[in-house]
């Protein structure tokens, strides 16, 4: 009930701008969101790399509604990946296809990740590309594969409530194409997606699995402790080496965990989003747990 609702206010235009204008957002959204610009989320990065955790740098923002727009992002984009370059953060970037013009013209939002995947193979790095609602899942794929052929620096994401998503994991292992395994954060149908969450994680388990023993250095994305504790399991168990896959996890979540996995000597890497665009990500985060709500009502109290 209070996920469904929460999901449906992230979609609010009204109240997302009224929220991102707010002058006390900062307070209950630092834990979630690294900063308001390029410098201070470099920061954070930098901070995480002190720790033996790498980043993946996220501009917050989805869907675009002109090319001048996607343009900003794609420049915003740039300047992140030549930011990480210099700190020698060894980062990579994620990316919303619709921040890059996806709903406006397949042709311009192929183009612009070009541009981003060609600046980050200079730098020798690579691109994250999220996967937003089931409706633009053929649409990611099609760029993601598109550009692997061209510069082999991109990732794809999967999300695991699809049904569809064990096909997608065969083929992507058959392609070469890396893939991020996550549960997914949209409102799915049950045509489409799995409606519990104990089907959702019975198919994360089994898709992780076939990742690791098929994939192409999988990113296994989860802050689910017994499923991350099935992966140590598993990779043991396989013989697999530590450097053939990694973990990553959102900043500001279970950071009891994020510590335990570098103490272990796993690779782990922190999704790092920063921008005054911080609504819908932040909804989604409150929505995968609602227990989130209290600890936002309680800093607005104590603020
Ligand atoms: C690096 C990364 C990238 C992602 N990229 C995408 C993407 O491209 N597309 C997409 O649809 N989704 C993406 N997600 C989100 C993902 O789909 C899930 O919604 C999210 O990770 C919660 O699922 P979980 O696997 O952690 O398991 P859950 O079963 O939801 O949670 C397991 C435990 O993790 C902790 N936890 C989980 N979420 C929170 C939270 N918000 N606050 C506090 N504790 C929490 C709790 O202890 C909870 O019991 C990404 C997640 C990660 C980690």
């Amino acid at each position: 009930m209070m996920r469904t609702l929460l999901l449906q206010l992230s979609r609010q235009h009204w109240l997302r701008e009224w929220m991102q204008n707010s002058s006390a957002a900062g307070r209950f959204t630092s834990r979630f969101v690294a900063g308001r610009d390029l410098s201070q989320a470099l920061d954070a990065c930098t901070r995480l790399r002190n720790e033996g955790i790498l980043a993946t740098l996220d501009r917050l923002g989805e869907n675009v509604y002109s090319a001048p727009e996607a343009g900003v992002s794609l420049e915003a984009y740039l300047k992140g990946l030549s930011g990480i370059a210099d700190r020698g953060l060894g980062g990579t970037v994620s990316v919303k296809l619709t921040q890059l013009g996806l709903d406006l013209s397949e042709a311009l939002c192929r183009d612009n990740v070009r541009q981003m995947a060609e600046r980050a193979f200079q730098f020798g790095t690579q691109v994250e590309i999220d996967m937003e609602a089931s409706e633009y899942v053929d649409r990611t794929l099609a760029i993601v594969r598109h550009q692997h052929a061209a510069t082999r620096n991109v990732r794809a994401v999967i999300q695991a409530y699809l049904y569809r998503s064990e096909s997608d994991v065969d083929q992507l292992c058959r392609e070469g194409i890396p893939v991020r395994l996550c549960k997914g954060a949209y409102k799915e149908e049950a045509t489409v997606a799995f409606p519990t969450k104990r089907e959702v994680d019975a198919s994360y388990v089994s898709l992780m699995r076939k990742l690791l023993m098929d994939g192409t250095y999988p990113a296994i994305a989860s802050h689910h402790e017994a499923i991350l504790r099935e992966a140590i399991a598993f990779s043991r168990q396989r013989g697999l080496s530590p450097d053939s896959f990694e973990f990553q996890m959102l900043y500001g979540i279970r950071r009891d965990l994020q510590r335990e996995l570098v103490r272990e000597g796993f690779r782990l890497r922190l999704y790092v989003p920063y921008g005054d665009a911080w609504y819908p990500y932040f909804m989604r985060r409150l929505a995968e747990r609602p227990a989130n709500v209290w600890f936002v009502v309680r800093n607005l109290l104590r603020a």
